[in-house]
């Protein structure tokens, strides 16, 4: 019997490149879903609705929630963001591995809900950085930019609560360490289940025709 997939949270202040990073994590190694959020942010010029997020309206999005539709939804510098629960699950019954590139008071949910996910705090290498992308980006105004430099200081406060923090300098370095992270993670006892109960299983049996 195969293992399900194993829930990964990825979360990190606004610009440290999280989105690069995932692109390339998936682009890289196989079995990973990248689980695709509902906002009511508005679209930016670079992204698609459907790929980068399904961009909705409000009413939709609180209707959603009323459904029980999401897995968990929080509010971000005046945006609600929620991961929707079917195509997760149905992933992670399929065997993939799902990434939810969420910020942290989703990422405390979720662990509520599944305590073996692992959870990954993708920091810039330094707060220079962090401002240079985040102002090179030009899709955010000043306001908008600002807003999120107060919240990344607010999430600094919670980074602890993370399983692992990896430090995104050189992306290739980082995506690599993130594979391996996971990778790690699926040989904890509670993601190897099936394997467990199937060895268990054969014990028995051989102790069974020793007697
Ligand atoms: P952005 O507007 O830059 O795309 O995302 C803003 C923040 O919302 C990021 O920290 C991102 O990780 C987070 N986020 C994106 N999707 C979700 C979601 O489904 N749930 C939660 N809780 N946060 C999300």
């Amino acid at each position: 019997m195969k293992d399900k997939g194993i829930l990964v949270v990825v979360s990190g202040f606004s610009g440290a490149g999280k989105g690069t990073l995932m692109k390339r994590l998936v682009s890289e190694y196989d079995g990973y879903a990248l689980s695709v959020s509902m906002t009511t942010r508005p679209m930016r010029p670079d992204e698609e609705d459907g790929i980068s997020y399904f961009f909705v309206d409000r009413a939709t999005f609180e209707k959603t929630i009323a459904e029980g539709g999401l897995v968990e939804y929080a509010c971000y510098c005046g945006n609600y963001y929620g991961t929707p629960k079917a195509w997760v699950m149905e992933q992670l019954q399929s065997g993939k591995d799902v990434i939810l590139e969420i910020e942290i008071q989703g990422a405390l949910k979720i662990r509520e809900q599944f305590p073996d996910v692992l959870l990954l705090f993708v920091m810039p290498p330094t707060l220079e950085e962090l401002k240079r992308r985040l102002t090179s980006r030009g899709t955010e105004s000043e306001e908008v930019i600002d807003s999120r430099l107060r919240r990344a200081a607010q999430e600094a406060e919670g980074i602890e609560q993370y399983d692992y923090i990896v430090v995104n300098d050189d992306l290739e370095e980082c995506a690599a360490q993130m594979h391996s992270l996971i990778r790690a993670a699926h040989q904890r006892p509670a993601c190897r289940t099936a394997f467990i109960e199937e060895m268990r299983r054969e014990l028995k049996e051989l102790a069974k025709g020793e007697k």
